[in-house]
């Protein structure tokens, strides 16, 4: 498997720190409103890429933080009336709630900035041991960014160039720094903002330090991959690099993987121009199965503009891929019994090419276009080869194979009113017997399963009880 580097520039090859595997931290969202499509895009990429290593048989610890203190927050807050918490909170559930719609899976970790304060005071004071950190008389500390000469590499920038780039851009307020290129740690709360007690001042943490602290507490000092949207190339990932590196001696995360921008009419979607959707907004006209479509059809490091009639070809698409899907199930349910016949196999054969081809493309630094096409002709495929005289062996197998391809690019080949109720008693009876063998982690993969197909399971004393929801 490849995958392109920030850091070298190149496609790699992905070697895990430890073998079977993955280790990755992704960046996650600011809480102070609905997320637009412009955050979903990092979501659903790196959603995709974990998915395809859990199939390729790596165990992913998945790390995502929410940033839940931030001049934003506060702005919300005050304007409101509320608390910074209760305006965090209420984003974090929203948040949770269109994630469950795209089909991004929770991260095995969610830490929330606020809940780690101490370990921010610990490695900042690690790095004022070690002479990279300097408070000012007002209490602000800063990173000495001098004092790591590998400051630059990610961002591929040298030194000297952005020293006089930061001396041109630099701001009043700012003269009490060493040098222009250091940034902050810590700083001093201001009147009606949320604090902490530290060695230096009542404050709070700068951003960059949360995601080194986070990272190393759920993901250890060596990661594997670290990601985000490009815009945090530099400087919060410089930044990071510059903190983790410093303060244990050990490289920060081997692979930097960065998603190109959604674009509305060729400019960035960003909260700060005004010209977003929120993903809320497109739920209401579309299944967001449709928007996760729209998003794998680019390749994740190619700009990508939002437009209405690319949502609608990507819904016609979609629709193409659920038909299929449907007719492949109703054949498995009512095919003929039996063996599948020799012609067949001989197809099952060439069917698997298409798997194939969908694998070589996501080999190749997650080329999600050309897996969809090669589910297309997978599609294609099943549908001028099954007929009323297939076997339900055939059907079902090419079924399964679809599903297993599309549930890699977290897209639902199946829409949840076709599962039919027969298939859920034996989900539900295959679920009773693992439980029986103890294997509970099968029991709850079973009712996960159901439960991203719109059944919820409840285990009564009469026995088990489920409902679409
Ligand atoms: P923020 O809440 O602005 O810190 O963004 C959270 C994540 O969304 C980061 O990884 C950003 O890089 C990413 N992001 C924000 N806007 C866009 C956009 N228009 N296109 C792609 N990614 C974006
Ligand atoms: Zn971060």
């Amino acid at each position: 498997m490849k995958l392109f580097n920030t850091l070298t520039r190149r496609k790699e090859e992905f070697v895990p720190i430890e073998e079977g595997k993955v280790r990755m931290y992704v960046c996650g969202p600011t809480v102070y409103n609905l997320i637009h499509i412009g955050n979903a895009r990092p979501m659903i990429v790196f959603d995709t890429v974990r998915r395809y290593m859990e199939y390729k048989g790596y165990e992913v610890n998945f790390v995502s933080n929410f940033t839940d203190v931030d001049d934003k927050i506060i702005k919300k807050a005050i304007e409101e009336g509320i608390s910074s918490e209760e305006v965090s909170k209420r984003y974090i559930e929203e948040c949770r709630k269109d994630m469950a719609g795209m089909n991004v899976k929770p991260a095995t970790t969610h830490p929330l900035a606020t809940r780690e304060i101490d370990g921010m005071i610990d490695m900042i004071r690690t790095l004022m041991e070690k002479g990279y950190a300097y408070a000012a008389a007002d209490g602000t500390v800063y990173f000495r960014v001098k004092n790591f000469k590998e400051y630059g590499k990610l961002s591929h920038k040298n030194m000297e160039d952005l020293q006089s780039g930061f001396r041109a851009l630099q701001v009043s307020g700012e003269d009490q720094k060493e040098d222009p290129m250091d940034f902050v740690l810590w700083k001093p709360k201001k009147e009606g903002e949320p604090y902490w007690e530290s060695p230096w001042c009542q404050g709070r943490p700068g951003w960059h330090i949360e995601c080194s602290v986070m990272s190393k507490k759920y993901l250890g000092d060596e990661i594997d991959i670290h990601a985000g949207g490009e815009d945090l190339v530099f400087p919060h990932h410089e930044n990071e690099i510059a903190q983790s590196e410093c303060c244990n001696g050990k490289q920060f995360s081997r692979y930097w993987m960065h998603n190109a921008f959604l674009n509305i009419d060729n400019r960035k979607m960003s909260k700060s121009l005004g010209n977003f959707r929120t993903v809320r907004q497109i739920s209401e006209k579309y299944d967001l199965q449709v928007l996760r479509f729209f998003m794998l059809n680019a390749h994740y490091r190619s700009p990508l503009n939002f437009s209405a009639d690319l949502m609608e070809a990507s819904k016609n698409a979609l629709e193409r891929i659920n038909d299929a899907a449907a007719n492949l199930n109703d054949r498995k349910n009512t095919g003929k019994t039996g063996d599948m016949i020799e012609t067949e196999m001989a197809q099952i054969t060439e069917a698997k090419a298409f798997a194939a081809k969908f694998e070589e493309a996501m080999d190749d630094d997650f080329n999600t276009a050309d897996a969809i096409a090669a589910v297309f002709e997978l599609v294609k495929y099943a549908n001028t080869t099954v007929s009323a005289d297939s076997t339900a062996a055939y059907a079902g197998a090419l079924f399964d194979m679809l599903e297993k391809l599309c549930d890699i690019l977290g897209l639902i080949a199946l829409k949840k009113e076709e599962m039919l109720d027969k298939e859920i008693e034996e989900l539900i009876a295959a679920r009773q017997e693992a439980r029986k063998a103890k294997d509970f982690a099968r029991a709850d993969e079973i009712r996960d399963e159901l439960l991203r197909k719109g059944i919820e399971l409840k285990d009564t004393r009469e026995g088990v009880k489920w409902k679409r929801v």
